[in-house]
């Protein structure tokens, strides 16, 4: 599963879109700043994981923090789309969790909760990254993305596709 960040693809609208984490309080386990929620979506033609990895940027030093993996669909989606009732596996899937096998520094576990119990919760925020996955899949893979009927799981609420409709 290769990924590519939603910016390379879309530069505008990550900038407007692009969700970040501000810690205020000098006391906190994370340093005091600005962490963008920078989103990458897998490019596997064909593959339709339903999944954001976000790279938790600190836009103060420079650096990436943590790299987290998140799925929105249910267990049952995921039991499907891996065609193995494996519940370690699944439950890595949907996350929200620290990516395996990604560079993860020692904030990293403080910003999972974070991501976690502040932004996830958020339904308008999910539902955009929904879009943007919609958006993306759209870009890298018009023919199979298409067909695949992911597009009836999103919710556009947003911008317009260029999808016609027959009537
Ligand atoms: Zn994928």
């Amino acid at each position: 599963m290769p990924y590519t960040s939603f910016h390379a693809h879309f530069a505008e609208i990550a900038k407007e879109e692009t969700r970040a984490i501000t810690i205020l309080r000098e006391d906190d386990v994370v340093p005091k700043g600005s962490y963008g929620l920078l989103e990458m979506y897998c490019d596997d033609p064909d593959c339709d994981c339903r999944r954001v990895f976000f790279e938790v940027y600190d836009w103060e030093r420079r650096k990436s923090i943590a790299y987290i993996a998140y799925g929105w669909e249910s267990a049952e989606f995921y039991r499907k789309w891996l065609r193995m009732d494996d519940p370690q596996t699944i439950r890595e899937l949907q996350g929200p969790a620290l990516n395996l096998g990604s560079p993860q520094s020692r904030f990293a576990p403080t910003m999972l909760d974070l991501v976690r119990d502040t932004v996830l919760k958020d339904p308008a925020y999910v539902s955009r990254l929904k879009r943007h996955y919609q958006m993306f899949k759209e870009k890298v893979d018009p023919k199979h993305f298409r067909k695949s009927g992911a597009a009836k799981h999103v919710d556009i609420a947003k911008p317009k596709s260029k999808k016609r409709k027959r009537n």
